[in-house]
């Protein structure tokens, strides 16, 4: 799932304790710093920005096999 990376977003996060990082996945191998399923990372650790043309957003990509760890 891909949203916005919006200030009302990072709000929640703390608001909320809100965990959707690649960190915080039970399918994350922390002493190799990657996915167990090989799935590339950085998608899910950081925003992006989405080129529109006329304007730029940051965005987030939440990946769908995220496990609460
Ligand atoms: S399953 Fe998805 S969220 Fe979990 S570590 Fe792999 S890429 Fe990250």
């Amino acid at each position: 799932m891909d949203f916005p990376f919006s200030a009302g977003f990072k709000e929640q996060v703390k608001e909320f304790s809100l965990k959707y990082k690649c960190t915080d996945c039970i399918h994350f191998n922390e002493p190799e710093t990657k996915c167990s399923f090989e799935y590339p990372i950085n998608s899910h650790h950081y925003f992006y920005i989405m080129d529109f043309g006329h304007q730029y957003e940051p965005r987030f990509s939440f990946c769908k096999y995220f496990e609460l760890n």
